[in-house]
């Protein structure tokens, strides 16, 4: 190695070790950061954690010789207070409100069901009081937190029993761990269902220790698939519910009725795994048919799941419905205890619940209802505002137009009915699609790409002045 290199290497070396030691004290940069307003009031201990972040961060820097630092001791105070203050920034809480213009109603990634106003009011309530969550009022006794849904859920789904866990990926493996475990169950290869954010039948199965046993093929299975596949290792046949495809074309599946029948004849229970499952009967409100938890009761199921954030319209839970014994088994599951709902999601589920039991005007107070069943002309109707609010805020070059879309119901249900729906649609001749939606989503309004343009779906837009509000203050 040449040797005036090394020199330089060696007096590098010593530049940088005196710029770390020259770096402030943690006590005065804690000093400098309580005095800079986007740190001011955080505690000492957690001002002392970010500045010893930044400080490390600084040196980093330095050793790897990349940094800008000035060398007058006061600027380098700020350099540290100024890397604090981002580190904080970073650390910030990062859930916030967002606008979902996606036009799926039932978004995952979005959160899912809007509660109704009730269900809100409950949730306040049970966050700022004690409330009698296993607490018997009359006795003093220990209570029972299911207690607080049983009866409405019994009574909107004619079955002998219910229980609540904390989302319906959960109620399956209770549900066969409860009444399965080690036994085997038998599926059709036409509902090995993955549904997004990695639940996969087989894989939910196999963790709840029941054994898979798939019959029938990929687009025809028959009663007599069934019945040949049951044996003394059968626990149950369970039906899911193909939430998020269809099979379509030359296609045959066993009815509920028919798989209740075979399993009866061999005293053998029947679980569902309903999904979205509606309480009512949806068309009703313009929205397209879906199975409902009643009539799956009344066709012999021993037990049924559901979500609570699906089409439902409460906070995300998991329903389990059916006859006492199997209830009686899944309730008495250790696992139970580690799936179960805390009290916010349990006085959300409530008040949903007494909607549904209640409600003169059910399609306005459930916010996903009233979503869904939406018509394309009431949703046109705001749709000449919001456009002139989104084009004024975003000024010249863009072009901002009313179109014809459809939207979805989301979160797996019904994934092939599409609900005619009314979008602003926003180009710019300089601008890709994808650089507008980012451009939107710094305001944290979220859009879709259709047809190869940015969409702003309107169809859960209530009030287009949301658009004005999150474009001037991002
Ligand atoms: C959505 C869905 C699930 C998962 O429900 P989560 O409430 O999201 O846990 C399971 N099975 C079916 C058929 C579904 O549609």
């Amino acid at each position: 190695m040449p040797k005036h290199s090394r020199k330089n290497r060696d007096a590098d070396n010593a530049a940088r070790a005196d710029l770390i030691r020259a770096l402030p004290p943690i006590d005065a940069c804690i000093r400098a950061a309580e005095s800079n307003p986007a740190l001011a009031g955080f505690s000492r201990t957690y001002l002392k954690v970010m500045v010893q972040r930044a400080q490390a961060e600084i040196r980093a820097a330095i050793l790897a010789g990349r940094d800008t630092l000035p060398r007058a001791r006061d600027a380098l105070v700020d350099a540290v207070v100024i890397a604090a203050a981002r580190a904080v920034a970073a650390h910030e809480p990062v859930l916030a409100p967002v606008v979902n213009a996606t036009g799926v109603v039932l978004h995952t990634n979005l959160g899912r069901a809007l509660l109704a106003e009730s269900a809100i009011e409950a949730v306040e309530m049970a966050a700022r009081s004690a409330v009698n969550l296993e607490y018997d009022l009359e006795t003093g006794a220990r209570g029972d937190r299911d207690s607080i849904v049983e009866d409405e859920i019994c009574a909107l789904t004619g079955a002998e029993a219910a229980t609540v866990v904390n989302n319906n990926a959960a109620a399956v493996v209770l549900a066969l761990n409860s009444l399965a475990e080690g036994r085997e169950v038998i599926v059709s290869r036409g509902e090995m269902i993955e549904i997004g954010g990695s639940f996969r039948l087989p894989d939910v199965m196999s963790k709840s220790g029941a054994i898979l046993r798939e019959v029938g093929t990929t687009n025809r299975t028959h009663p007599n698939d069934y019945a040949g596949a049951i044996g003394p290792d059968t626990a149950l046949l369970l039906k899911v519910h193909p939430s998020n495809y269809r099979v379509v074309g030359f296609t045959s599946e066993v009815t509920l009725e028919d798989l209740v029948e075979i399993g009866r004849a061999r005293g053998i229970d029947v679980m569902e795994d309903l999904g979205a499952g509606a309480l009512i009967d949806l068309t009703e409100f313009g929205i397209p048919r879906e199975p409902i938890v009643r009539d799956r009761i009344a066709a012999g199921a021993a037990v049924v799941t559901f979500s609570g954030d699906k089409l439902l319209g409460g906070p995300q839970a998991g329903v389990i419905v059916g006859r006492r014994a199997a209830l009686d088994r899944i309730k008495r599951n250790p696992l139970k205890r580690a799936l179960r709902c805390d009290k916010l999601t349990l006085a959300a589920l409530s008040a949903t619940m007494r909607l549904y039991l209640r409600s003169k005007d059910l399609g306005r107070e459930l916010p996903t209802l009233r979503f869904l069943g939406r018509s394309v002309s009431e949703i046109a109707s705001i749709a000449p505002r919001a456009r002139e609010i989104v084009a004024e805020r975003l000024g010249p070059g863009f072009v901002v137009e009313i179109v014809d879309t459809s939207s979805q119901v989301g979160s797996g249900a019904m994934p092939v009915e599409e609900l005619k729906s009314v979008a602003l649609r926003v180009t710019h001749p300089d601008k890709s699609a994808n650089a507008i939606a980012a451009m939107f989503r710094r305001t944290r309004i979220i859009g879709r790409i259709a047809d190869d343009s940015f969409i702003l779906d309107l169809r859960t837009i209530d009030d287009p002045a949301v658009f004005a509000v999150k474009l001037e203050t991002g």
